[in-house]
């Protein structure tokens, strides 16, 4: 991966959201009411970093001046689970802290997504033992998965865009469906 950063606005350039899909003319414009809450959610995501160790300092990278995550509308980070709809796990998870990370996440309001960073997270890493949980997706459904021991920030940003692409497109109804029922079935979360 290459060191380049992604260039932000120039200064006193606010970023422009682009307008959903539809039909405009002179003084208005029609589109889906699904399409416009997509837009505002994709936009005004606020994350719960869920960090145990290496891969959080990375976050901690992403989060400051250089990469700046508050120009996906991400500034507002929120360690109350209630008040957030993003749950990024970063780090080592161990068998121990599982049922505290369920309980984080079933604590969180739908909508609600699920961002696991770094190898750790996602498959145990680099740590086969009796202790480590061999991926959070073992006890949480996960949206994106980010590869890496551990990622650099360019890479969390990228799944960042993806959760963003996902948040955008969720139709209304999704977390009615039996599909999601299921899912969640499928863990034991009521
Ligand atoms: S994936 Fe690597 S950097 Fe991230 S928490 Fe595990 S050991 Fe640390």
């Amino acid at each position: 991966m290459s060191n380049e950063i992604i260039p932000r606005p120039a200064l006193g350039k606010p970023t422009v959201v682009p307008a959903p899909q539809g039909y405009s003319g002179a003084g208005f414009m029609a589109t889906k009411l699904e399409d416009v809450i997509g837009m505002a959610r994709k936009n005004s995501i606020w994350p719960l970093p869920f960090a145990t160790s290496c891969c959080g300092i990375e976050f901690m990278s992403t989060m400051a001046s250089n990469y700046d995550l508050a120009r996906f509308g991400m500034e507002r980070l929120s360690f109350s689970p209630r008040q957030s709809d993003l749950l990024m796990v970063m780090g080592t998870i161990s068998k121990k802290m599982a049922p505290v990370l369920k309980e984080v996440y079933t604590q969180m309001a739908e909508p609600k997504w699920v961002l696991s960073v770094g190898a750790c997270a996602s498959s145990g890493g680099i740590f086969d033992t009796y202790s480590v949980l061999q991926g959070i997706d073992r006890v949480i459904p996960v949206d994106v998965y980010v590869p890496g021991c551990p990622p650099r920030p360019e890479q969390i940003i990228d799944g960042i865009l993806k959760i963003q692409e996902l948040v955008a497109q969720e139709g209304f109804r999704r977390r009615y469906s039996k599909e999601y029922e299921h899912l969640l079935k499928t863990y034991k979360i009521d």
